[in-house]
C-alpha cells in the first residue's frame, strides 16, 4: 500500500529531476516554443516541495492536491493549468484515505490524465505531454517500470509528430523532427514515480 509519505517522496524525486534537467527541458522548449519549459516546472515543483514541507499533508489524495495546487498558481505557461490539475485530478480521485493500492493509483492517474485531456483538447499523437502520459497509465496495470519505459517511448516517439496543440503547433510543419519537451517532463514524472517505487 501507498501512505502520504510516498507521494510526498514522489513529488520530492520530481523537483529533483526536474531541476537536474531544466536546462535540457528550456533548450527542447527553444525551437518549437519559447524557451521556458525547464525554468516553469522549476519554479512550479520548488514551490511543490516547499509547501509540502511547510503544511505536511497526511494523506496521498491531500498531498497530491496541495502540488497541483502549487503548480497552478506558480506556473505561467500552458503547463501549469495542465500538470497542476493531472495532479490535482488525481488527488482528488484518490479521495482521503490514508493508504491507496497501486491499482487505486493506476485508476486515479487515468481519471487525471482524462482531465488533462479535457481541459487541453489534446489527444495522443498531438505532439504533447499526453503522448507520454496515456501510454504510461495503460502499462501501469503492468508495473511502475512499464510505466516508466512506456513514457519514454512515448516522449521519444514524439520526434517525427507534427504539434496540433499549444505554441509548437503555431509553426506547422516546421514542428516535425523535436522532441517535445512537455513529454519530456512527463517521463521525468512517471520515472520518479517508478524510482520511489523501487
Ligand atoms: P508554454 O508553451 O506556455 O511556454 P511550457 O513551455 O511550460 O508552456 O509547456 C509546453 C508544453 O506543454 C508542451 O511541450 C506540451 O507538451 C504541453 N502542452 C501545451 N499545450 C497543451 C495542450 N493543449 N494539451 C496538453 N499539453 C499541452
Ligand atoms: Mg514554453
Ligand atoms: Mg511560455
Amino acid at each position: 500500500m501507498l501512505d502520504a509519505d510516498f507521494f510526498r517522496r514522489w513529488m520530492t524525486a520530481t523537483a529533483a529531476s526536474v531541476e537536474r534537467e531544466a536546462e535540457r527541458l528550456t533548450a527542447l522548449d527553444s525551437p518549437i516554443g519559447d524557451a521556458d519549459h525547464g525554468s516553469n516546472l522549476h519554479r512550479g515543483f520548488t514551490a511543490v516541495r516547499s509547501a509540502l514541507e511547510k503544511e505536511a499533508p497526511d494523506t496521498p489524495g491531500a498531498v497530491l492536491v496541495l502540488a497541483g495546487r502549487q503548480l497552478i498558481s506558480t506556473v505561467g505557461g500552458a503547463s501549469g493549468p495542465l500538470y497542476g490539475t493531472l495532479l490535482r485530478r488525481t488527488g482528488k480521485a484518490l479521495g482521503d484515505a490514508a493508504e491507496v493500492s497501486d491499482a487505486d493509483l493506476a485508476a486515479a492517474l487515468r481519471a487525471g490524465v482524462d482531465a488533462v485531456m479535457t481541459l487541453g483538447g489534446a489527444a495522443p499523437g498531438d505532439k504533447t505531454m499526453i503522448d507520454a502520459l496515456v501510454p504510461a497509465v495503460d502499462a501501469l496495470d503492468r508495473s511502475f517500470a512499464a510505466a516508466r519505459t512506456a513514457a519514454e517511448e512515448g516522449a521519444l516517439a514524439t520526434t517525427p509528430l507534427q504539434a496540433r496543440k499549444g505554441r509548437a503547433s503555431y509553426l506547422g510543419e516546421r514542428s516535425i523532427g523535436h522532441q517535445d519537451p512537455g513529454a519530456t517532463s512527463a517521463a521525468l514524472l512517471v520515472a520518479a514515480l517508478a524510482d520511489t517505487a523501487e
